[in-house]
């Protein structure tokens, strides 16, 4: 159960929180809390000794929550130093077994290329499409999108002004997420360019930070049949959907197409470009990366995360606690509840009080995200529980009934650090 020992933020995670708003360059919006590396299952600790409810997962980065026993053991085998190997040029048995674990879960494919990032996944994904198709002028991905910061990946990327204002961009035509986009695909093959000028597509196929949009089935089979009829290469973004989340091990084999690339991190610890290995370049040194795949344990923590989903039927599990979730949000005055898996949102009327309401929450023990303009993410760890689930249900309907009180407004430490 939540546990608050103090207002959020306690002091000491106050003290932190300020100390980065001023040396941190990239500071954005952080959760007001600081982690205490303490916690179990769903739940974790602050500094300050309050215990959450985490319905986040560190943007679906921490699938299996807190102190898991199975990571625990994983954890206390790295007793030697370093525990990061230059992984391109010096192999350790953990790049040859991540490769190996995540290619047994990639029908079709028989190659990954390790790296540090989603954006970095989605980089190097466009480098593999770029190099099989010589004659390509531009790339195509969709509104809404978001692939990452790295300019490549940024590109591609159409989800928030703010990430592109002032920074160069590659060549790239943008379709609509919807049923529309066969009919704009075509325009633009039958007025603009020719199929050897399009360099790749590349989709998600469950849109994360614009919304938690889930496509119609129609679309996607239409997006792989066109990619299909041009001869162009088809990259699906799974950084944040795949890895079991939506309770498939990707969430494009919901729309039962092929991608000729998946690009996957977060769940995963590491940057994997999975693909067949007649896609990657033969030339010695086109693709590389001083720490591809990132430290030793962050391959051992991906690779057990793999087997855990395995051994525990994880999939099937995060199908039926997914419907489970949707099921209790619909008893709730909140619209446009939806989902895949363990991939849940749901919206309310404003932008205004979803940022209410997200604060709300996490005042109240429970951490949380946005998501698009008005909606929230429910996005637990794969061990989540019915009575996690109805206890953040609770706190859920609670926290709603306060943000709609007639000029509700945050107050007091908490806007120190956040943008209420
Ligand atoms: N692609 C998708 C779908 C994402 O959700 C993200 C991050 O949120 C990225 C790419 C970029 O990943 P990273 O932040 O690890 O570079």
């Amino acid at each position: 159960m939540i546990k608050l020992k103090t207002k959020v933020p306690g002091p000491k995670s106050l003290k932190i929180l300020k100390k980065m708003q001023s040396i941190n360059g990239g500071y954005s919006d952080p959760l007001p809390f600081v982690h205490s590396g303490k916690g179990k299952g769903c739940y974790f600790y602050d500094i300050d000794g309050n215990k959450f409810l985490d319905f986040a997962s560190q943007i679906a980065a921490n699938p299996m929550g807190y102190n898991h026993k199975r990571m625990l053991k994983v954890v206390k085998k790295f007793k030697s130093f370093p525990v990061k190997y230059a992984g391109q040029d010096f192999y350790t048995r953990e790049h040859v077994n991540m490769i190996e674990e995540v290619l047994s879960i990639s029908r079709g494919m028989n190659a990954a290329f390790l790296v540090n990032s989603g954006a970095e996944v989605n980089e190097n994904a466009i480098k593999v499409c770029l190099q099989k198709k010589k004659s390509a002028k531009f790339g195509i991905s969709f509104e809404g999108a978001f692939h990452g910061r790295t300019l490549g990946a940024l590109s591609c990327t159409n989800s928030k002004k703010v990430h592109k204002a002032n920074l160069w961009q590659f060549p790239m035509r943008r379709l609509p997420y919807d049923e529309s986009m066969s009919d704009k695909f075509l325009r633009i093959m039958e007025e603009e360019a020719s199929a050897e000028d399009v360099g790749f597509v590349i989709v998600e196929p469950v849109q994360g930070e614009s919304g938690y949009n889930i496509p119609s089935k129609k679309m996607m089979y239409e997006l792989a049949r066109l990619c299909k009829k041009f001869k162009i290469l088809l990259i699906a973004d799974e950084v944040q959907a795949g890895v079991g989340r939506t309770g498939k091990w990707w969430s494009h084999q919901h729309f039962s197409f092929k991608p000729d690339i998946i690009s996957s991190a977060k769940a995963l610890q590491v940057g994997a470009v999975i693909s067949r290995k007649d896609m990657f370049p033969s030339q010695v040194g086109s693709l590389s990366s001083t720490w591809g795949g990132g430290q030793t344990l962050d391959l051992a923590v991906g690779l057990e995360t793999i087997k855990i989903i395995k051994d525990d039927k994880l999939l099937v599990r995060n199908s039926k606690m997914g419907s489970y979730i949707l099921q209790q949000l619909r008893t709730l005055p909140v619209s446009r509840v939806r989902g895949l898996g363990l991939m849940c949102a749901f919206d309310v009327p404003s932008k205004k009080m979803r940022n209410d309401l997200v604060l709300q929450l996490i005042k109240s023990g429970v951490a949380i995200l946005a998501c698009g303009d008005k909606g929230i993410r429910v996005i637990p760890p794969y061990v989540v529980t019915e009575k996690e689930v109805d206890e953040f249900i609770s706190v859920l309907d609670k926290a709603i009934h306060v943000c709609k009180r007639k000029g509700f407004k945050h107050k007091g430490k908490v806007c120190e650090i956040t943008g209420c």
